[in-house]
């Protein structure tokens, strides 16, 4: 019903051909209606461009910019690491956001943000002017808390894998290239970072690999946290009954640094540990764009945003997405929870461009799937409600849980859940 009065709303505006002068427009729009420009083409930023163009019946400009040539999923990435998918299976181009939705993309990196003058300016030189800004730029790296890691040969050899794509593939190679009976190590940060599960995912990926392919190899999972941060119960028990005497797990090891040259980590406290193959993934903040545009406010670290609209609290016309933000308590930085924002904040976009008010009960769920092996699966779900008395979201009591115990089952429900949110966000 709300929608359906915005897009009434929408439809009288275009009529006039003056839709931006209505509600919050400040610069008046001759012919075509309000632009609105994306950055980022992933799980928050082609969510948000889609539904912006969907809902608005395609008289809102939108304009994604992008620099990658095709979208490609973190979650599932995991598996291709195990050799059960490939990067194929993971990768969906954005011909459908272009061709049958109408988004204008553009195949480049924001270069810097004018908030008064609302420009986005574009590596290449190009600027893009807007009313609305939408950033869903995802995680970058605090590479300076790794002091061993700064120089780019470094960061060709010891692999993170957190952004899926040359990385994912390239790490699979280190795996099929180390001999059997190699180590391999991975470090993780203290939370928050994306995808909680994520980690432990991966290492029973690469020991079920392992498992087949090199048996005498081992998996060391370095945890800078006190214990598993998701799902614990179950990844413990995939790991006593399946991976034992593959899967050592080591919480409270916060890596200090990295020797690329002898694929050393070092730690706070413990003695250095060398692997054959070391992935490292490094404390994480919002996408150096957010950031510098100053809009990293929380620990210097996260966009703190409305949850009604997700503009940002430091800058007017801007809003943030997906991993960037600085989350409410318990909601996880997730493909699923970016895909939601995405919705929310078109929906309140086109609310604030219109002059209505945005929807003022938001609800998300979230489910997170991990692969225990390569057809096993588990999952933690929770839903969110905005609280108008907190101004933030709250865990909706009673909702969501846990598998009792990995099944099959839940492994079609978990691909399930992949090839339905891409098709929502490109489809
Ligand atoms: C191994 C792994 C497994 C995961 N599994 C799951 C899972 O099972 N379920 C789940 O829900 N989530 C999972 N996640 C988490 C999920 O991938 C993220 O939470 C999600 O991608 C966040 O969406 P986003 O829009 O914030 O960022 P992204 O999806 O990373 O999109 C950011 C986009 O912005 C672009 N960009 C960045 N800077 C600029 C710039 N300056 N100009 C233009 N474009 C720019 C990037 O190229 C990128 O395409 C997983 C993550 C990992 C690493």
């Amino acid at each position: 019903m709300k929608r359906r009065q915005l897009v009434q709303t929408m439809g009288a505006g275009a009529a006039l051909g003056t839709l931006g002068l209505l509600g919050g427009c400040a610069t008046p729009m001759t012919g075509a209606g309000p632009r609105v420009v994306v950055i980022g083409g992933g799980y928050g930023g082609a969510t948000a461009a889609k539904y912006l163009r969907m809902w608005s019946e395609g008289k809102v400009q939108v304009t994604l910019v992008e620099p990658n040539a095709a979208f490609v999923s973190c979650p599932i990435s995991n598996l291709v690491l195990g050799g059960s998918k490939t990067m194929a299976d993971i990768t969906t181009p954005y011909d459908n956001l272009i061709k049958r939705h109408g988004v204008k993309v553009v195949r480049d990196m924001a270069a810097s943000i004018d908030a008064d003058k609302r420009i986005v300016k574009l590596a290449s030189g190009a600027e893009l002017p807007y009313d609305r800004l939408i950033l869903s730029p995802g995680v970058d790296f605090m590479w300076e808390t790794l002091p061993g890691m700064a120089s780019q040969a470094a960061k060709d050899k010891v692999l993170h894998a957190w952004k899926a794509g040359p990385q994912t593939a390239a790490l699979r190679r280190q795996l099929e290239a180390m001999p059997n009976g190699g180590v391999y190590a991975m470090s993780i940060p203290l939370a928050p970072y994306r995808c909680p599960p994520g980690p432990y995912e991966r290492v029973c990926q690469i020991a079920n690999y392992f498992k087949q392919a090199k048996p005498r190899s081992k998996v060391v999972l370095f945890d800078a946290n006190d214990d598993v941060t998701s799902k614990g119960p179950l990844f413990k028990k995939a790991w006593a009954d399946r991976y034992a005497g593959i899967i050592e797990y080591r919480p409270k090891h916060r890596v200090t640094d990295v020797d690329a040259a002898t694929n050393t980590l070092k730690f706070e406290f413990e003695n250095d540990f060398k692997a054959d193959v070391l992935n490292v993934v490094p404390s994480m903040r919002a996408g150096d764009i957010a950031a510098n545009a100053g809009l990293a406010t929380a620990n210097k670290r996260w966009c703190e945003v409305d949850f009604l609209t997700f503009e940002s609290k430091a800058a007017k016309n801007i809003h943030v997405l997906g991993d960037a933000i600085q989350i409410a308590p318990a909601m996880p930085k997730s493909g699923h929870m970016a895909n939601q924002h995405g919705k929310t904040c078109a929906a309140a976009v086109l609310a604030l461009l219109t002059g209505q008010e945005p929807l003022q009960q938001p609800l998300y769920a979230n489910t997170c799937y991990s692969f225990v092996s390569d057809k096993e699966v588990v999952h933690v779900a929770s839903v969110h409600r905005y609280d108008p008395a907190q101004k933030t979201m709250v865990t909706v009591a009673g909702s969501g849980g846990v598998s009792g115990a990995a099944s099959e089952l839940e492994g079609a429900y978990a691909m399930g859940w992949a090839t339905n949110i891409w098709a929502d966000m490109l489809g």
